[in-house]
């Protein structure tokens, strides 16, 4: 919605590190790139924070009134195993140990996440970028920059960073602490110099390779991001975001790409974002790990993915968020009754007689979406706006029409699908539970005849039957969350 009134919003710059009031480089329009996934596997849920994070910015600045266009894009190429320069290239490894084409396994996991973005509500960008459909444009792009910024060696081209302003400024730290997170190449004039373009060995042949000025090969991870993002958006453009470990290697070379590119000093994007992470302390994070948390392991286990996404709400983005079953549970029974409230409220403005446009704004609700936007002006601050739905909700007296159509405008900016979801949605059964969602209503049935017969020994037979099977049963609980299956 437009509203020319509206704070100013302010965002947290990692260039700066200091908060900033957003203004746009063209008026009324927001132009933002995601880093987005390498598609050699599925993607966990801390990357999935990252989205949500991104997508949270992007309604926001649609609810400022600002023309949103938003670039994610697909790395189906060029990320190796380490972020700097060194081991295989993910896809390649991937797909010989699955024994499939580079090709099937980007289509699978690219697939894959897509799916997730959905389930979490994240909505679609303008565009999904796929490095891939894009390799003509950035040798085009490396040419441009290869003669005064880069040098060749055997194994690539490579990208000389003392030949841009202020390397490495985004880091925040000294170019020799970075250089020790980097492993070394033989030949680079700097530590901290990465690939441009990689060659193929001699000796091999790669799924993915392109020819080259430089010989065949593929296209380095960063020069991805930096030919993506200028396509799309412009030279100069609003916002860039990714996870923190960005920080330190892959948007710094972006950057230094960015301005030999264009010439400048200037980084490309006025404003660098990055989500903290989320942190799972017993270590089923990591790809590795056979069985690592991924949306789907959430949802065998009976959790909604919106729990998920509101449990990233709970946090600020720029703090760390930890992980635990009992963390996620507890998002969805906040869910659960948040989805309570507003059946109430539909309720109750079913049996009204006039309508919100007919009455004056009460100025409970004027205030409580002035809180909202001093929430999000505040660098995003949903774990101080989530309270304000439950307020919302909780505001009895007041006109429910009125409170529906914040409701509304506050799920805008949430994306918890609050109007259309039903309790009955959030409850999916986990995958091994034994008993199904109708035998389980069928034997609640059974009970509540029994309990009406007084036959009270038959009704405690069957709710320890029920609970013998996992079925958590939760008599006069004031959510009406009248069972659930164990997690
Ligand atoms: P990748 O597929 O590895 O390129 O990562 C996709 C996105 O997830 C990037 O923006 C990463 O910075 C981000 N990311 C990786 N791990 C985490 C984590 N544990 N929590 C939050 N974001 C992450
Ligand atoms: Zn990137």
């Amino acid at each position: 919605m437009k509203d020319t009134n509206r704070q100013p919003l302010k965002l947290f710059n990692s260039l700066t590190r200091a908060i900033e009031p957003f203004t746009p480089v063209h008026d009324g329009e927001a132009r933002v790139y995601t880093c987005g996934p390498t598609v050699y596997n599925y993607q966990h849920i801390g990357n999935m924070r990252a989205y949500i994070f991104a997508d949270l910015l992007g309604r926001t600045l649609s609810w400022w009134g600002l023309k949103l266009t938003h670039v994610i894009n697909i790395t189906d190429v060029g990320h190796l195993t380490s972020d700097a320069d060194a081991g295989d290239d993910k896809m390649e490894k991937a797909a010989a140990s699955a024994g499939k084409s580079a090709w099937d396994i980007a289509k699978y996991y690219t697939d894959a996440y897509w799916q997730d973005i959905d389930r979490l509500n994240i909505r679609q960008p303008a565009k999904w970028s796929i490095a891939t459909d894009h390799v003509d444009e950035m040798i085009a792009f490396a040419k441009g920059i290869a003669d005064k910024h880069c040098y060749e060696l055997e194994s690539g081209l490579y990208f000389d960073t003392s030949t841009v302003p202020d390397y490495g400024r985004l880091a925040g730290v000294q170019s020799d602490e970075i250089e020790g997170r980097i492993e070394k190449v033989e030949g680079k004039r700097h530590p901290q110099d990465f690939a441009i373009w990689r060659k193929t060995p001699a000796d091999e042949t790669r799924q993915m390779e392109w020819d080259s000025p430089w010989g065949k090969g593929a296209p380095g991870w960063h020069l991805e991001c930096s030919q993506m993002s200028m396509k799309y958006l412009g030279e100069t453009f609003d916002i860039h975001t990714g996870g923190i470990d960005h920080r330190e290697i892959h948007h710094p070379n972006e950057i230094a790409q960015n301005q030999a590119h264009n010439c400048s000093e200037h980084t490309g994007a006025n404003i660098w974002m990055h989500n903290n992470f989320l942190i799972d302390r017993a270590g089923k994070m990591s790809k590795s790990s056979g069985d690592f948390l991924r949306l789907q392991v959430l949802i065998d286990k009976g959790i909604h993915p919106l729990a998920y996404r509101l449990m990233c709400l709970q946090a600020h983005y720029r703090s760390e968020l930890e992980f635990t079953w009992d963390n996620v549970v507890a998002a969805l029974t906040r869910l659960n009754r948040m989805i309570m409230g507003v059946d109430n409220l539909k309720t109750r403005l079913g049996n009204m007689n006039g309508t919100a446009s007919e009455e004056r704004e009460h100025h409970k609700i004027t205030e409580l979406r002035e809180k909202l936007s001093a929430a999000m002006a505040d660098d995003l601050n949903s774990a101080k706006a989530i309270p304000l739905l439950e307020e919302l909700l909780g505001l009895k007296k007041i006109n429910a029409g009125q409170r529906l159509a914040l409701l509304k405008e506050m799920d805008m900016i949430f994306g918890l699908q609050l109007e259309t979801l039903s309790r009955k949605d959030l409850r999916l059964k986990p995958k091994d539970a034994a008993i199904s969602e109708t035998e389980i209503e069928q034997k609640l049935d059974l009970r509540q005849q029994a309990k009406a017969d007084k036959d009270f020994a038959s009704a405690d037979a069957i709710r320890d039957d029920l609970i013998a099977q996992g079925v958590d049963l939760m008599d006069g609980d004031p959510l009406r969350w009248e069972w659930s299956i164990k997690i």
